[in-house]
C-alpha cells in the first residue's frame, strides 16, 4: 500500500505537493470514486485516475545510460528523431530521462519511471555534482577560466560556482580539453559558461553523475542501478 499522493508523484505527473493539490481539488479518482482526502492508501490493484487519465502503478526501475551524440533526451519526439528510450526496447516500464543532455552531447544519463525520485534529483537543493569533459576552441588558461569558479552571470542568470581542470591544450589545432564540475542543470549550462569565458565548446560529454561513472559502458549501452546505488544519489 502507498499513499495516493505518492502514487501520483511516482507516475511523474506532478511533484508530491502538486499531487496533493490535485487530490484536494477533486481531480483524482480511486476505482472510479473522487477522493479529496489526503493520505488515503492505495494498493497495486486500485485504479487511480487524474483528470480522467489512468495511472499505471509500476515497480520503480532505474537505469544509467551512455547517451550517444545525435539522440534526443526524451521519451518521444514529434519529428520522429531517435530518442533515448529507443535504446530500451526490452524494458517494459514507461521510463523517461532525468533531466536532459543536449542532442549533440554524449554521456551519462539516468532514466527511471519514478517521478518522485526524478523530481528530487533535479531539485537544486540536492546539489549533485555532474562532471563534464569539453573540447573547446582556443588555448585555455587558468586565468581565463577563473570566472567559472566565481558564480558567473550568463543570460541574466546567476550560476553557482563551478570547478574546472584543464586536462590538455593543443597549440596545433588551437583546442583544449577542459573538465568541468557543476551541480545545477540549466539548459546548455556548460556550453554557455565556457563560451562566456571565450571558449566555444566543440564537443561535450558527461562522465559522472554524483557517484556514478560510465564505467565500461559503450555509447548506446545501459545497465540497471541497484537499490544501494539509487539510495546513494539522494
Ligand atoms: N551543459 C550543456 O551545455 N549541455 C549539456 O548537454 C549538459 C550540460
Amino acid at each position: 500500500m502507498q499513499r495516493l499522493q505518492k502514487v501520483i508523484a511516482h507516475a511523474g505527473i506532478a511533484s508530491r505537493r502538486k499531487a496533493e493539490e490535485y487530490i484536494t481539488q477533486g481531480r483524482v479518482k480511486v476505482n472510479g470514486k473522487v477522493v479529496t482526502e489526503l493520505g488515503v492508501q492505495v494498493a497495486k490493484k486500485d485504479q487511480v485516475e487524474v483528470d480522467q487519465v489512468p495511472i499505471y502503478q509500476e515497480e520503480p526501475v532505474y537505469f544509467m545510460f551512455y547517451k550517444p551524440r545525435g539522440v534526443i533526451s526524451a521519451a518521444s519526439d514529434d519529428k520522429n528523431r531517435t530518442v533515448v528510450t529507443d535504446y530500451f526496447a526490452e524494458v517494459k516500464e514507461r521510463i523517461y530521462p532525468i533531466g536532459r543532455l543536449d542532442y549533440n552531447t554524449s554521456g551519462l544519463l539516468l532514466l527511471t519511471n519514478d517521478g518522485d525520485f526524478s523530481q528530487k534529483l533535479m531539485h537544486p537543493k540536492y546539489e549533485i555534482d555532474k562532471v563534464y569533459v569539453a573540447k573547446v576552441n582556443g588555448i585555455a588558461t587558468n586565468k581565463k577560466l577563473m570566472p567559472l569558479t566565481k558564480g558567473m552571470k550568463v543570460e541574466g542568470k546567476k550560476l553557482a560556482p563551478a570547478k574546472f581542470l584543464i586536462l590538455s591544450t593543443d597549440t596545433k589545432s588551437q583546442t583544449s580539453i577542459v573538465q568541468m564540475t557543476i551541480h545545477e542543470g540549466r539548459n546548455h549550462q556548460v556550453k554557455n559558461m565556457l563560451k562566456a569565458c571565450g571558449f566555444p565548446v566543440e564537443k561535450l560529454k558527461r562522465e559522472r553523475y554524483g557517484h556514478l561513472t560510465l564505467e565500461n559502458l559503450k555509447p548506446g549501452d545501459y545497465r540497471e542501478l541497484n537499490k544501494n546505488e539509487v539510495n546513494r544519489l539522494l
